[in-house]
């Protein structure tokens, strides 16, 4: 069993101005109490005053979260795990209500929210946050569920985390399926904002250096989402175990200044965390495998390999020539991992005799 815990992110759509006045009151008061409490005037009248306007727990949340409070900045406001509560309803506005704890409600206010179709019935609620962001709020919902993960699968797809693409996968037994490719525009857009970045730099204009970073930030991020999904689906489809390097070989292996920039620079930690918990999430298993030899060795013999220039494998031993380096080191990822391979908490993973491993 595992705990797998993920964020949805909902949108609180169309309250009405009473409801929106009251949200904004808790917040104001919530903020004004943490700037209060940062300057250390919690002595004054007016923090006792505040106190009482606020919901005890929501600023007991605030005060645990946020250790160190900045001066005029904004914080989310932080809910207890027993006291939110989602419905779901045949409501014309939207099939989901979150309620949240106020005093500025008897009873907590009952809030619409939008978000990705989700099935709300089996996770539990876990702390979450709400945040105003350009006028709108948004509730990033944290939710767990206990999950008991497969330890029979009929295929393993061994992924190869790599510079041109972020991700190269391939289906063992071959048969199943041809290679995939995934993400090849996250370099392109690593380049473009570094290049944006550096030309800003120069003109010392840092406030917009910050804001191309989180617009760089958001659309690595939803290329990320779409490969994890793929990824997943792929596994669930065919019931594969997915395979992936430990990124410490990436580490390792990684020659020079120049390569350890690129290295550093992709998000191969973020990815195989979204992966891990996508996919943990559907009862499949992600094996961490050691990347060492898998680029230099051969797929189809086991000899040492060469690469005479970048993304092409040869094997003198069996012949292969011109093959692509990144297929033959996620099929190497793959048969790292064979029936019989134990894993973390004691299972076995089994394979079907019959599979190409
Ligand atoms: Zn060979």
């Amino acid at each position: 069993m595992v705990c797998v815990r993920k964020t949805i992110k909902c949108k609180i759509i169309k309250p009405t101005e009473l409801k929106l006045n009251q949200l904004n009151k808790e917040n104001n008061n919530i903020q004004e109490l943490l700037q209060l409490e940062k300057f250390g005037l919690d002595f004054l009248p007016i923090y006792n005053s505040l106190k009482k306007k606020v919901y005890s727990a929501n600023i007991q949340q605030a005060l645990r979260f946020y250790k160190k409070i900045k001066l005029d900045k904004e914080y989310p406001i932080s809910f207890r795990k027993d006291l939110l509560e989602i419905r779901k309803t045949d409501n014309k506005l939207s099939e989901y209500w979150v309620k949240i704890p106020t005093k500025q409600r008897k009873g907590g206010l009952k809030l619409a929210i939008k978000s990705q179709p989700f099935l709300f019935e089996d996770y539990e609620i876990c702390e979450s946050k709400l945040f105003k962001k350009k006028n709108n709020w948004f509730l990033n919902l944290t939710v767990q569920k206990e999950v008991e993960l497969n330890n029979t699968y009929s295929s393993v797809l061994g992924l190869d985390l790599g510079q041109k693409y972020m991700g190269v996968s391939v289906m063992q037994p071959s048969a199943l399926m041809t290679p995939k490719f995934y993400g090849k525009e996250v370099r392109g857009i690593r380049r473009k904002y570094d290049y944006i970045r550096k030309q800003l730099g120069e003109k010392k204009l840092l406030k917009e250096i910050k804001r191309f970073g989180q617009k760089e930030q958001r659309k690595v991020t939803d290329c990320l989402h779409k490969i994890s999904n793929e990824i997943v689906d792929l596994a669930l489809t065919s019931n594969s175990t997915i395979v992936v390097g430990d990124l410490k070989g990436i580490r390792k292996s990684a020659k020079g200044r120049n390569f350890n920039r690129i290295i550093s620079n992709m998000p191969y930690y973020q990815l195989t965390q979204m992966l891990e918990y996508k996919a943990n999430w559907s009862g499949i298993r992600v094996v961490k495998v050691n990347e060492r030899g898998t680029s230099h060795t051969c797929c189809k013999c086991s000899s040492k390999g060469s690469r005479p220039k970048q993304g092409v494998f040869n094997c003198s031993v069996c012949g292969l020539k011109d093959y692509n380096a990144d297929i033959n080191g996620a099929t190497n990822i793959g048969n790292k991992v064979s029936s019989g391979y134990i894993l973390e908490d004691g299972a076995t993973l089994t394979l079907p005799e019959t599979g190409a491993i």
